[in-house]
């Protein structure tokens, strides 16, 4: 399996390769040349088996030579052993026709865990076969920092910088990324948003001589080995709900569309699925691009739902890609135009776009009316992320299609929220309950990039 850029300039990479180096030389995102189908039958095989040899059937084809079958297989055994749930993504009901996949049972509460695990140990493998170091730095709205930090603290070939920004993520969020001790961890608390945070990790990549000189990985939801592993589960849950015998549809709560994107990719490996809805907070530049054609840039407006507070989905850059017929050109020239504040989408490509995704937005008002009617109602307590997810399911959802949302964090890592719409505190599971009593490490730093380069080179090991 051979990897392209979406903006055709860059070369073309194994699977392994194009993980390690995570954004492409010209820029773009990689993705598969050419898209593997599982026919009916193989996806019917999938019934009853365990999610770990479910992972192993859906991502294999994917991966080519780097890793044989048995490492391969054992590498998914490992990723998922720390998880609080023997069937990591359980899926339970919330009313007749409405399903929810629970996320949130890694070892950050969130969902970045089923990729990040996974990623953590497909690098060590890689990198203690081919005898090398990197420098993986990360941005974050939150969730993504603290599971990258999860899986690779402690790791001997890695040093991993995530940048966060300053006092806007939740404290639970913050203390996952600042109490573990490890040295080859750093955060770091940039002024600015997230949107801050992603483009100095971008500028980053596009200074080829730090780049080069300090071996930069990156592990955001641009990675398509996080994408890969995403998935997984929109293959599990469909199956038991009957796949393929049986049509389903999701909706998925989104920021940098990385999530809902691998829903794409399950369903052109084959798997039934009708629609895939983007649910998205106050800032909703996917719901209006998906509505009106129009994809511009604004100001984010922080909400209780922060890992969804982003105004540039990364990874719509791959659903585009597709949209435009594999044209990097045309790729090329959008996100061209997306640096002086926006473009508008072909209405080709709006037709393709729309043969697959809805679009759904929700206020900070109604995220909190789902969270207590969810309680009250369905028996589940929701993570502000997923109550985006439910209130947009609610309405979007057909009566003759099980509808399932991902539900993409545990209530406890959005206390506050959570306690404010409910009037319950949800606690953290036990065996993550000491967290507000470990000393916290964290770097204060400007949103400057010189400044961060600097600052990363002195910190790796000399
Ligand atoms: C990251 C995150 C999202 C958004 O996922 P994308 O892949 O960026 O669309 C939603 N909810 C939670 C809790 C998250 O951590």
């Amino acid at each position: 399996m051979r990897y392209i850029s979406t903006r055709g300039q860059a070369p073309v990479l194994t699977f392994e390769e194009a993980m390690l180096s995570g954004l492409a030389r010209d820029g773009g995102l990689y993705v598969p040349e050419t898209i593997p189908h599982m026919s009916a039958a193989h996806i019917r095989a999938l019934h009853g088996l365990s999610y770990e040899d479910t992972a192993f059937r859906v991502m294999r084809p994917f991966v080519g030579d780097g890793f044989t079958d048995e490492v391969f297989a054992d590498l998914i055994a490992k990723a998922y052993a720390g998880f609080g749930h023997n069937a990591r993504a359980p899926l339970v009901q919330l009313a007749p026709g409405h399903f929810l996949l629970e996320l949130f049972h890694g070892p950050t509460l969130a969902f970045k865990d089923f990729a990040m695990q996974l990623i953590g140990q497909l690098f060590q493998e890689a990198l203690e076969r081919r005898g090398e170091r990197v420098t993986i730095v990360g941005a974050t709205s939150g969730d993504t920092g603290s599971a990258a930090i999860e899986a690779f603290k402690g790791l001997d070939n890695v040093d991993v910088f995530i940048l966060f920004p300053h006092g806007r993520v939740s404290e639970v969020q913050r203390r996952q990324m600042t109490t573990p001790t490890e040295a080859n961890v750093h955060a770091l608390a940039l002024d600015g948003d997230f949107d801050d945070c992603q483009a100095r990790l971008k500028d980053m990549f596009n200074d080829f001589a730090f780049r080069d000189g300090v071996r930069l990985a990156g592990v955001n939801s641009i990675n398509w080995a996080r994408v890969l592993a995403q998935v997984v589960y929109y293959f599990s849950s469909a199956v038991s709900l009957g796949a393929p015998d049986r049509t389903v549809s999701f909706t998925v709560p989104t920021g940098n569309f990385g999530d809902i994107f691998a829903g794409y990719i399950a369903k052109r490996m084959g798997l039934p699925i009708d629609r895939l809805v983007v649910a998205t907070n106050q800032n909703d530049i996917l719901h209006r691009c998906l509505s009106s054609g129009d994809y511009r840039t604004s100001q984010v407006h922080p909400s209780i739902s922060p890992s969804m507070d982003i105004q540039v989905s990364s990874n719509f850059e791959r659903a585009l890609f597709d949209a435009y017929s594999r044209d990097g050109a045309a790729v090329a020239q959008l996100m061209g135009e997306l640096k002086a504040g926006g473009f508008s989408v072909s209405q080709g490509a709006m037709q393709a776009l729309r043969e697959h995704f809805d679009s759904g937005r929700v206020s900070e008002e109604e995220t909190l009316d789902t969270i207590l009617l969810a309680q009250t109602t369905m028996g589940e307590l929701l993570c502000p992320h997923s109550a985006v997810g439910v209130r947009v399911a609610e309405k979007q959802r057909k009566a003759d299609t099980p509808m399932i949302t991902l539900a993409t964090a545990h209530p406890a890592k959005f206390p506050d929220a959570v306690e404010k719409a409910s009037g319950l505190r949800p606690p953290l599971p036990k065996r993550m309950a000491d967290l507000y009593e470990r000393p916290e490490r964290v770097t204060r730093v400007a949103n400057d990039l010189a400044a961060l380069e600097s600052l990363i080179t002195e910190r790796l090991p000399k």
